[in-house]
């Protein structure tokens, strides 16, 4: 058995895991993340990020270097199948980057800080009593307190928390990579349906995510791979045009959106929960990376807030973390509401609402203007 007594074991090395160890050691907390896998790896081709999750990746030091391999947005435009609805000003810092540049980037900043992590590490089983920590290889380790930062399949809530398995939305996705001079973000806003592309770096790469509701079943693995005639038959009532140009060779997938319902609470006995291990949300508002963001950088800094007693720092987290994200996962739902609705009289007023930025201003002001940080520091939060 090695021991890691005085470090936070942190499960998982994608958004959150990753955020967590350089928010921990940043603040002078030794860490140590295990993965399952081979390498750091994420699926799916691309993220946006609002200002809500920047100003706090900016505040671990790792902002400009993502910003640089990015796409920077001043400007959103929203269309329907077949005209333009309206083109906006964001008053927001929004970027879009591929996944895999994001985590390199928190990557980059872990291992800088002297991070260590443990890769093919699946976690089997931990001991609450002890914090001891068993893996599939066999592997032992003691550390001072677990944070589960396993995704949307997480085993830790599963066995600690609630085994209710996550459930298809309802909602179904095709995601890939294709070419185009888009320089903004593109909404079509369709009936049951609706496309987002935005591009990915300034060599003409861009992200397609292109939704509908969709009743039936997925497989296990909730990703199969497509055609790209079941891609555009799903999408027949769009013009191809939207879509970028996808070569022949391209891979497309199909994903099966889940979610999990909310918990009544994110910590256990020496547990806490972060990102979709705590709260997997539909993706109609592009916030859950940044909420595993929120999540990862808030609870580092209570753990130093808290001088080591983990269980003052859990409560402060639970309080302030489980009314966000409860929120943000019941207004990405209703997006999907917002964005496919049918009735031409509602979409009239939607597009109006739309137009004199209503929805999006009113809306998106209180999510992407929270500062996790200023929060935390600035209001003088009981332990
Ligand atoms: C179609 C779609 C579009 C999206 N678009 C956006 C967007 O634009 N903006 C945004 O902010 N969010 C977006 N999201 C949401 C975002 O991708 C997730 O919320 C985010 O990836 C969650 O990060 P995480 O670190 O919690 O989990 P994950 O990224 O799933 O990472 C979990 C890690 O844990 C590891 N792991 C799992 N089990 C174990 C184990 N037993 N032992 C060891 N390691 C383990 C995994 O290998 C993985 O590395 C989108 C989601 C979808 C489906």
């Amino acid at each position: 058995m090695k021991s890691h007594e005085e470090k936070v074991g942190i499960i998982g090395a994608g958004i959150a895991g990753l955020t967590l160890g350089c928010t921990l050691l940043q603040n002078g907390i030794p860490a140590i993340i295990f993965e399952q896998s081979s390498k750091v790896s994420s699926y799916g081709a691309g993220i946006s990020l609002s200002q809500n999750a920047l100003c706090l990746l900016d505040r671990l030091n790792i902002l400009a270097n993502l910003e640089e391999r990015s796409c920077s947005h001043s400007k959103v435009i929203f269309q329907g199948p077949k005209k333009n609805i309206c083109e906006l000003n964001t008053p927001f810092k929004i970027i879009t980057s591929r996944r895999q540049e994001l985590i390199n980037c928190l990557l980059e900043r872990y291992i800088n800080l002297g991070g260590e992590i443990l890769y093919n590490h699946s976690l089997k089983k931990f001991n609450q009593s002890n914090n001891k920590i068993k893996f599939h290889n066999n592997n032992e380790y003691s550390v001072i307190h677990l944070a589960a930062c396993d995704g949307i399949r997480s085993s830790i809530r599963d066995n600690f928390f609630t085994n209710q398995q996550p459930k298809y939305s309802g909602y179904s996705a095709w995601r890939g990579v294709g070419r185009s001079d888009l320089q903004c973000i593109h909404f079509v806003l369709g009936p049951k349906s609706h496309i987002v592309n935005y591009p990915l770096n300034k060599e003409g790469d861009v992200s397609f995510v292109a939704v509908k509701k969709e009743e039936g079943k997925f497989s296990e693995s909730w990703r199969e791979e497509g055609t790209y005639n079941s891609f555009l038959n799903d999408f027949a009532l769009y013009d191809p045009a939207i879509f970028p140009t996808i070569e022949n060779s391209q891979k497309l997938y199909k994903w099966g959106i889940y979610v999990r319902p909310p918990l009544k609470s994110m910590i256990g006995e020496n547990i806490t929960l972060l990102g979709d291990a705590a709260h997997p949300m539909v993706p109609f508002l592009g916030q859950g990376g940044c909420m595993a963001i929120e999540d990862a950088y808030s609870f580092g800094i209570l753990c130093k807030k808290a001088e080591g007693d983990f269980q003052k720092a859990q409560n402060v987290y639970d309080s302030i973390r489980n009314k966000r994200t409860k929120l943000i996962q019941r207004l990405s739902r209703r997006q999907a509401n917002i964005y496919h609705m049918q009735n031409p009289i509602l979409v009239a007023a939607r597009n109006v609402a739309l137009k004199f930025s209503f929805i999006p201003i009113y809306e998106l002001k209180n999510i992407h203007t929270y500062d996790a940080h200023n929060y935390i520091v600035k209001n003088r939060l009981k332990f």
